[in-house]
């Protein structure tokens, strides 16, 4: 193993034999699940439901030839409505011999909820990848990559080896379950990978629109966006750290977005001791070197006289489907 890899993050890590950097390339295979979370009522409108169903119906396929022929494999989050309603998708995704993992049930809105509410859904969503494709996965992204304080330990309660949701580190590491809460009692001793995300690394921003749904009506030049992309693996790669896209068939699937893909990847393969590989991969080379476990710090509100009393946000921001 090298030992100079990343030495200046905050979670340092040291890549396997030949290999100075990671990239994963990541697919969330929402279809209508998160359209469906977000109003329930969209299951009435046709050409909506049509713009998610592409996903699974022509791009995943689309998709699938494209990681072939670039003989890399790729990890597909796949929520479980997603896996029932299109069983042979997920089915060709494990023949192809790419990482299936977990994506909530329905995409549920995870903001808010409490550890039971969540437990339901994370189970609901393993019952659905076994009975669909026989797969017990160990990795986990939150819908709308929202994680809650509890999560990581029901993560860990169901035996998962990582979680990619959270936002805070260029190179994958070892969460605590517990947080630093102040509370005596938080002495859960175990620990999950993470694996963080990057909304600038996301396909939603760059391409997603949908009147009255979401997206800001630019649809940007795939030429820019495979700019950008470039840019950020090049960076990742120089520093030592782990380059993690996440693309939705639905979006990053049509037809001039996956000729920018299959460029990309052609361009992060040809990265000289570049280890493109599936998170899974990344999690268990991270569980199994690395030694430090990062404990989270829980933000407090501040208390001082007059707090709360008159502090609005001037905008609120609004929940955004992705
Ligand atoms: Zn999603």
């Amino acid at each position: 193993m090298t030992t100079n890899a990343f030495p200046d993050g905050a979670h340092p890590i040291a890549w396997p034999d030949n290999f100075n950097a990671a990239a994963s390339f990541t697919f969330d295979v929402d279809a209508e699940s998160c359209t469906i979370a977000h109003d329930p009522t969209s299951t009435r409108r046709m050409s909506l439901m049509s713009h998610q169903s592409y996903g699974p119906r022509v791009a995943v396929p689309r998709l699938l030839k494209i990681l072939e022929r670039q003989e890399i494999q790729g990890t597909f989050f796949i929520p479980g409505f997603t896996a029932e309603s299109y069983p042979d998708v997920v089915r060709r995704i494990v023949d192809g011999g790419h990482e299936v993992a977990h994506h909530g049930y329905l995409h549920e809105p995870m903001q808010g909820i409490d550890a039971a509410t969540e437990a339901n859904y994370l189970d609901r969503g393993l019952e659905a990848l076994a009975k669909v494709a026989g797969v017990r996965p160990v990795g986990y992204r939150a819908p709308w990559w929202e994680l809650n304080w509890h999560s990581p330990a029901l993560l860990a309660d169901r035996g998962f080896l990582y979680d990619s949701s959270l936002l805070d580190g260029d190179a994958p590491y070892r969460m605590a379950v517990a947080t630093d809460s102040g509370d005596s009692r938080d002495t859960d001793s175990r620990d999950i990978v993470e694996i963080p995300v990057d909304w600038a690394l996301d396909d939603w921003e760059q391409y997603a629109f949908y009147p009255g749904v979401t997206g800001s009506g630019v649809i940007e030049s795939p030429a820019k966006v495979l700019e950008m992309w470039t840019l950020e693996a090049e960076a990742h790669h120089a520093q030592g750290s782990c380059f993690v896209l996440t693309n939705h068939p639905f979006i990053s699937g049509r037809p001039s977005k996956a000729v920018a893909l299959e460029q990309l990847i052609e361009r992060v393969k040809a990265m000289d001791g570049m280890w493109v590989t599936t998170l899974e991969r990344i999690a268990e080379h991270t569980k199994t070197t690395v030694n430090e476990i990062h404990r989270h710090a829980r933000i407090e509100v501040p208390s001082y006289p007059g707090a709360g009393a008159s502090f609005k946000p001037a905008r609120l921001l609004e929940a955004i489907p992705r």
